[in-house]
């Protein structure tokens, strides 16, 4: 099948940045699609959430268990017994990191958009907060997307709207695509579960908060 332009496919968690892309997306492109991974999170909420934001914007759910890449190592998002790092170690990775997570995602994504006929593949990855996690860099999306395209002699293109960004600008994408309220309210990105502006003290959530102040301040400035 020939892979249409004007179609895309969001990689979608319901959290607050891939939430942010679903939205950019539906501005970009004709026909919007979205993908959600499943793998043992400790929060099923996170995938009830997702089903809820994809129905509010108009967009198809496709839920894929790939709870494999749970059990392939340790780490805090899907095992019960360990706790959520409040700061990163200096010198590893912080212990929510699932080695290849975005690898997996984006080559399972990648597999269902050609089915579908999508050329436009969207991931709410930055390099700005990375925290640590080394597939969420530009260099790594770049290698994978040149990957893809040789794996299945096809022409995607993986877009990342957020690579450049910190939270408070990807704040002020939401904002300046109408959603700011969706986002604040009705996302998850809370490492423990809680919805909106979450527990306020895992590390995820600190970082979201940073960057709502911050662009609420900087907001409230501009308008005087
Ligand atoms: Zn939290």
């Amino acid at each position: 099948m020939q892979l249409d332009k004007d179609k895309a496919l969001v990689v979608f968690s319901g959290g607050q940045d891939s939430t942010t892309c679903l939205y950019w997306a539906l501005e970009q492109f004709r026909e919007v699609h979205t993908i959600t991974f499943t793998y043992g999170q400790k929060h099923s909420l996170e995938v009830d959430m997702a089903r809820s934001l994809a129905a509010k914007a108009g967009t198809d759910f496709n839920l894929m268990d790939v709870s494999l890449i749970g059990r392939l190592g340790e780490n805090a998002l899907t095992d019960t017994s360990i706790e959520m790092d409040a700061e990163k170690p200096a010198d590893s990775f912080p212990n929510t990191f699932v080695p290849g997570r975005n690898m997996f995602f984006l080559g399972i994504a990648a597999v269902w958009a050609r089915e579908h006929g999508i050329m436009n593949i969207v991931t709410g990855v930055s390099q700005t907060d990375y925290s640590g996690y080394p597939d969420c860099r530009d260099s790594f999306i770049r290698s994978l997307n040149v990957t893809l395209n040789l794996a299945m002699d096809e022409q995607f293109v993986i877009h990342t709207p957020l690579m450049w960004l910190d939270k408070a600008q990807t704040w002020a994408l939401a904002d300046s695509l109408g959603v700011m309220d969706i986002i604040r309210k009705e996302t998850l990105t809370c490492y423990n579960g809680i919805p909106g502006d979450g527990c306020g003290h895992c590390p995820a959530c600190r970082l979201r908060k940073a960057g709502l102040e911050k662009y609420l301040a900087e907001r409230h400035a501009d308008a005087r």
